[in-house]
Protein backbone atom coordinates (compact mmCIF):
# COMPACT_ATOMS: atom_id res chain seq x y z
CA UNK A 1 0.00 0.00 0.00
CA UNK A 2 1.19 3.24 -0.84
CA UNK A 3 -1.44 5.75 -0.14
CA UNK A 4 -3.96 6.65 2.80
CA UNK A 5 -7.67 4.99 1.11
CA UNK A 6 -9.34 7.60 3.46
CA UNK A 7 -7.57 10.46 1.72
CA UNK A 8 -4.90 9.99 0.03
CA UNK A 9 -1.32 11.07 1.70
CA UNK A 10 1.19 8.68 1.38
CA UNK A 11 1.14 6.48 3.95
CA UNK A 12 4.32 5.48 6.18
CA UNK A 13 5.54 1.74 7.48
CA UNK A 14 5.54 1.70 11.14
CA UNK A 15 4.74 -0.21 14.66
CA UNK A 16 2.10 1.56 16.07
CA UNK A 17 1.67 2.31 19.84
CA UNK A 18 0.46 -1.09 21.74
CA UNK A 19 0.98 -2.74 18.63
CA UNK A 20 3.55 -5.42 17.66
CA UNK A 21 3.95 -5.25 14.41
CA UNK A 22 4.36 -3.11 11.09
CA UNK A 23 1.46 -1.31 9.94
CA UNK A 24 0.83 1.11 6.78
CA UNK A 25 -0.17 4.25 8.65
CA UNK A 26 -1.37 7.41 7.28
CA UNK A 27 0.70 10.29 8.86
CA UNK A 28 -2.13 12.81 7.86
CA UNK A 29 -5.56 11.10 9.08
CA UNK A 30 -4.31 8.64 11.28
CA UNK A 31 -5.93 5.63 10.32
CA UNK A 32 -4.16 2.48 10.87
CA UNK A 33 -4.90 0.12 7.78
CA UNK A 34 -4.57 -3.41 9.09
CA UNK A 35 -3.77 -5.81 6.46
CA UNK A 36 -5.28 -9.83 7.28
CA UNK A 37 -5.55 -13.02 5.39
CA UNK A 38 -8.23 -13.65 2.78
CA UNK A 39 -10.56 -16.80 3.06
CA UNK A 40 -11.27 -18.56 -0.41
CA UNK A 41 -14.16 -20.93 -0.53
CA UNK A 42 -14.43 -23.85 -3.07
CA UNK A 43 -16.24 -27.40 -3.27
CA UNK A 44 -15.61 -30.43 -4.36
CA UNK A 45 -19.35 -30.95 -6.64
CA UNK A 46 -19.58 -34.57 -6.91
CA UNK A 47 -21.97 -36.72 -8.81
CA UNK A 48 -22.02 -40.75 -8.78
CA UNK A 49 -18.65 -41.44 -8.69
CA UNK A 50 -17.60 -38.42 -10.24
CA UNK A 51 -15.98 -34.73 -9.51
CA UNK A 52 -16.77 -32.25 -11.24
CA UNK A 53 -13.37 -30.26 -12.30
CA UNK A 54 -12.93 -27.55 -14.60
CA UNK A 55 -9.62 -26.05 -16.51
CA UNK A 56 -8.58 -22.38 -15.77
CA UNK A 57 -9.28 -20.09 -19.00
CA UNK A 58 -7.71 -17.52 -16.33
CA UNK A 59 -4.25 -16.80 -15.20
CA UNK A 60 -2.95 -17.31 -12.72
CA UNK A 61 -1.78 -21.20 -14.30
CA UNK A 62 -4.32 -20.86 -17.62
CA UNK A 63 -4.86 -24.38 -19.15
CA UNK A 64 -4.76 -25.99 -15.16
CA UNK A 65 -7.17 -28.04 -13.73
CA UNK A 66 -8.56 -27.13 -10.46
CA UNK A 67 -11.73 -27.41 -8.38
CA UNK A 68 -14.10 -24.30 -8.51
CA UNK A 69 -13.14 -21.74 -5.78
CA UNK A 70 -12.56 -18.14 -5.26
CA UNK A 71 -12.07 -15.10 -2.41
CA UNK A 72 -15.42 -14.79 -0.41
CA UNK A 73 -17.20 -11.76 -1.08
CA UNK A 74 -19.03 -9.32 2.30
CA UNK A 75 -22.35 -9.76 2.66
CA UNK A 76 -22.46 -14.03 1.98
CA UNK A 77 -21.84 -16.91 4.39
CA UNK A 78 -18.63 -19.38 3.29
CA UNK A 79 -21.16 -22.00 1.99
CA UNK A 80 -22.26 -18.77 -0.10
CA UNK A 81 -19.06 -17.93 -1.45
CA UNK A 82 -18.38 -21.79 -2.43
CA UNK A 83 -21.87 -22.38 -4.10
CA UNK A 84 -21.23 -18.81 -6.18
CA UNK A 85 -18.35 -19.93 -7.33
CA UNK A 86 -19.13 -22.82 -8.45
CA UNK A 87 -22.05 -21.68 -10.41
CA UNK A 88 -19.71 -18.46 -12.18
CA UNK A 89 -16.55 -21.27 -12.82
CA UNK A 90 -18.63 -25.06 -13.84
CA UNK A 91 -22.35 -23.15 -14.79
CA UNK A 92 -23.67 -26.14 -11.90
CA UNK A 93 -25.04 -25.11 -8.94
CA UNK A 94 -24.41 -27.48 -5.98
CA UNK A 95 -26.43 -28.20 -2.66
CA UNK A 96 -25.79 -29.73 0.54
CA UNK A 97 -22.53 -28.41 0.84
CA UNK A 98 -20.58 -29.67 3.87
CA UNK A 99 -17.10 -28.33 5.25
CA UNK A 100 -14.47 -30.64 4.35
CA UNK A 101 -11.26 -29.26 4.52
CA UNK A 102 -9.18 -26.17 5.43
CA UNK A 103 -5.58 -25.30 4.59
CA UNK A 104 -3.54 -22.66 6.08
CA UNK A 105 -0.94 -20.58 3.51
CA UNK A 106 0.76 -18.65 5.30
CA UNK A 107 3.03 -17.13 3.41
CA UNK A 108 0.18 -15.70 0.27
CA UNK A 109 -1.89 -14.99 3.35
CA UNK A 110 -4.96 -17.39 2.33
CA UNK A 111 -7.10 -19.95 3.95
CA UNK A 112 -8.79 -22.25 1.97
CA UNK A 113 -12.44 -24.11 3.39
CA UNK A 114 -13.04 -26.71 1.02
CA UNK A 115 -16.71 -28.06 0.77
CA UNK A 116 -18.11 -31.15 -0.77
CA UNK A 117 -21.41 -30.66 -2.20
CA UNK A 118 -23.73 -32.82 -4.78
CA UNK A 119 -24.51 -31.54 -8.17
CA UNK A 120 -28.34 -31.36 -8.24
CA UNK A 121 -27.93 -32.32 -12.11
CA UNK A 122 -25.24 -33.10 -14.34
CA UNK A 123 -25.64 -29.76 -16.25
CA UNK A 124 -22.60 -27.75 -16.38
CA UNK A 125 -20.73 -25.76 -19.28
CA UNK A 126 -17.66 -23.79 -19.89
CA UNK A 127 -17.89 -20.30 -18.53
CA UNK A 128 -15.54 -17.05 -18.78
CA UNK A 129 -13.02 -18.78 -16.44
CA UNK A 130 -13.05 -22.24 -17.63
CA UNK A 131 -12.56 -23.44 -21.15
CA UNK A 132 -14.06 -27.03 -19.91
CA UNK A 133 -15.98 -28.26 -18.26
CA UNK A 134 -15.48 -32.07 -17.23
CA UNK A 135 -16.77 -34.47 -14.52
CA UNK A 136 -14.31 -36.90 -14.05
CA UNK A 137 -13.91 -40.86 -12.80
CA UNK A 138 -10.73 -41.11 -9.96
CA UNK A 139 -8.62 -42.39 -13.17
CA UNK A 140 -9.13 -39.57 -15.15
CA UNK A 141 -8.12 -36.71 -12.95
CA UNK A 142 -5.22 -35.01 -14.40
CA UNK A 143 -2.90 -35.82 -11.73
CA UNK A 144 0.08 -33.97 -13.33
CA UNK A 145 -1.96 -30.93 -14.73
CA UNK A 146 -3.53 -29.74 -11.47
CA UNK A 147 -3.42 -26.10 -11.19
CA UNK A 148 -2.71 -25.58 -7.56
CA UNK A 149 -1.50 -27.88 -4.71
CA UNK A 150 -4.17 -27.07 -2.35
CA UNK A 151 -6.82 -28.74 -5.12
CA UNK A 152 -4.51 -31.67 -5.52
CA UNK A 153 -4.54 -31.81 -1.61
CA UNK A 154 -8.46 -31.58 -1.44
CA UNK A 155 -8.57 -34.38 -4.36
CA UNK A 156 -6.27 -37.01 -2.40
CA UNK A 157 -8.21 -36.39 0.90
CA UNK A 158 -11.71 -36.78 -0.47
CA UNK A 159 -10.16 -40.42 -2.99
CA UNK A 160 -8.83 -41.83 0.35
CA UNK A 161 -11.98 -41.04 2.51
CA UNK A 162 -14.38 -41.53 -0.18
CA UNK A 163 -14.31 -45.88 -0.03
CA UNK A 164 -15.19 -45.82 3.81
CA UNK A 165 -17.70 -43.11 3.14
CA UNK A 166 -16.63 -41.03 6.42
CA UNK A 167 -15.45 -37.59 5.66
CA UNK A 168 -14.02 -36.24 9.12
CA UNK A 169 -13.46 -32.49 8.92
CA UNK A 170 -9.33 -32.01 8.01
CA UNK A 171 -6.81 -29.61 8.37
CA UNK A 172 -3.78 -28.99 6.44
CA UNK A 173 -1.33 -26.66 5.71
CA UNK A 174 0.72 -25.55 2.92
CA UNK A 175 4.46 -24.06 3.27
CA UNK A 176 6.99 -22.49 0.87
CA UNK A 177 8.97 -24.30 -0.78
ZN1 LIG B 1 -5.12 9.23 5.64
Amino acid sequence: MNFCSQCGAPVVLKVPADDDRPRHVCPSCGTIHYQNPKLVVGCIPVWDDQILMCRRDIEPRKGYWTLPAGFLENGETAADGARRETLEETGATVADLTPYLMVDIVHIHQIYLMFRSRLLAPEFHPTRESSEVKLLRKNDIPWDDIAFKVVEKTLRYYLQDRPSDRFPFRIDKIEKK
